[in-house]
């Protein structure tokens, strides 16, 4: 017999997980949570967890202060830790123009009752006395946010969502989804369901698992690198952790790891992985690192933190990371197919997903979102996009890096 259920969500990363939270919490238990291996088998297991409160533009800024909210919320309803370290964020002004642009967003943070600083060289320093200045203009500092452990954040709201009444079903790979006469059809292999409603919440897969339907997403993957470094003597004198930093003229960000630094670093010459197909035999593994790939952005990164460049480099991780056209993800109904929906093309999926979930479940039981946010709206792109385009668009969006505009 063919199971019906209100709400299949697709994907058990951190936003497939979030948006299931978020269901049940409004009441729609009648859903079930679909992943292909085990939680967090896509690009969550590698991810940083670096979730500040910074929006690159300012219309995404409610989905990355309402993340950090959720996902503390799950933990005080699971216990299952997800390792907030609140240890606040700067993100470097290395022109007048960006800090006055940090300036500009003031009354943004202020409206939204989130601690929002914008900082001159000296205050930087002593804040993060392990910086040189040279260059810099000041910075903008949110003390309030940091990073969580993206693992136990994604169990947390998983944990929350399945306390709730929702059900998650791992290795179970859907491999198709077409219209029903009431709903959508989702095929798993042997088995179907048929879902009232479908949230499709599997990154870079969404657009191959939807092209069967006759939609063209413009969702890839690049290859992007974190590189983890030995242990810092100076670190191990600090009395608090060190904020985490972000530099738009390396372009990369950089926190404490224990005794040591982690870097994400925003290359000048990316790679794409997998545009013609995302190997059927991939599962959760790493790419091979390219480290040679980084140096440019990496001497920078030395030139501003002296102590990074004596650490030596530990590990260096290569995961792929889903991008749109614009960074911005793809949030909302699809038109013209009822009861579809996506979640899918998270860039910062860490520092948004608990908000995005959130968002895109009151989207989904009210009837409306519950403020407006057209930056993320799936309809902004058309579907007649080429693909020669929509890889020069995100190469040049990655390029960009952290500045703004
Ligand atoms: C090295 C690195 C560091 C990063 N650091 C940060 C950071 O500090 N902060 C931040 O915000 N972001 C960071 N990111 C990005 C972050 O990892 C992603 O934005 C986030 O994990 C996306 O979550 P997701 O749930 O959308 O996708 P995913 O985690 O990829 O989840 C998609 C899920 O869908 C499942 N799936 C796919 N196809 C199917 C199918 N047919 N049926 C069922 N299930 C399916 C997959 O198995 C997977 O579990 C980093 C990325 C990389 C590569």
């Amino acid at each position: 017999m063919t199971q019906k259920v209100q709400v299949a969500v697709i994907g058990g990363g951190i936003v497939g997980c979030s948006v299931l939270y978020g269901l049940a919490k409004r009441g729609w238990t009648d859903a079930v949570l679909l992943e292909r291996r085990q939680l967090t088998s896509g690009s969550t297991w590698h991810a940083a967890g670096n979730t500040t409160y910074f929006g690159p533009y300012a219309a995404m800024t409610r989905l990355f202060t309402s993340s950090i909210e959720t996902y503390l919320e799950a933990e005080a309803a699971t216990g299952q830790s997800v390792g907030f370290h609140e240890t606040g964020s700067l993100r470097l002004a290395t022109s007048e123009a960006e800090l006055n642009a940090y300036s500009a967003l003031k009354p943004l943070y202020q409206d939204l009752g989130i601690p929002y600083h914008v900082i001159d060289p000296d205050a930087v320093k002593s804040i993060y006395p392990l910086l040189s200045t040279n260059g810099i203009f000041g910075a903008a500092h949110t003390p309030t946010d940091g990073h969580v452990d993206a693992s136990g954040a994604t169990h947390a709201l998983a944990k929350a969502a399945r306390q709730l009444g929702a059900q998650i079903q791992t290795n179970t790979p859907v491999t198709a989804i077409e219209k029903a006469p009431t709903g959508w059809r989702v095929s798993l292999g042997s088995e179907t369901l048929v879902a009232e409603h479908v949230v499709l919440a599997a990154s870079f897969w969404t657009r191959e698992l939807v092209a069967q339907i006759g939609l063209n997403l413009p969702l890839y993957a690049l290859q992007h690198h974190e590189v983890i470094t030995g242990p810092v003597s100076e670190l191990a004198n600090l009395d608090t952790e060190l904020p985490t930093l972000r530099d738009p003229s390396a372009p990369a960000n950089i926190r404490q790891e224990r005794d040591g630094f982690l870097c994400g670093v925003y290359e000048q010459r990316p790679k794409f992985w997998a545009t013609d197909g995302i190997p059927k035999d991939f599962k959760e593994e790493l790419l091979p690192p390219e480290l040679d790939r980084l140096m440019p952005e990496l001497s920078r990164v030395i030139e501003r933190i002296p102590a990074f460049g004596e650490a030596g480099i530990k590990t260096v991780n290569n995961g792929p990371i889903c991008y749109t056209p614009d960074g911005l993800p793809l949030l909302g109904p699809v038109e013209g197919h009822d009861g579809l929906w996506l979640a899918s093309g998270f860039t910062v999926g860490i520092g948004t997903g608990g908000g995005a979930g959130q968002f895109l479940a009151h989207w989904m039981t009210e009837g409306a979102p519950s403020y407006d946010l057209p930056a993320v709206h799936p309809s902004r792109f058309s579907n007649n996009l080429g693909k020669e385009d929509v890889l020069a668009s995100i190469k040049a969006t990655y390029e960009r890096g952290y500045k703004l505009g």
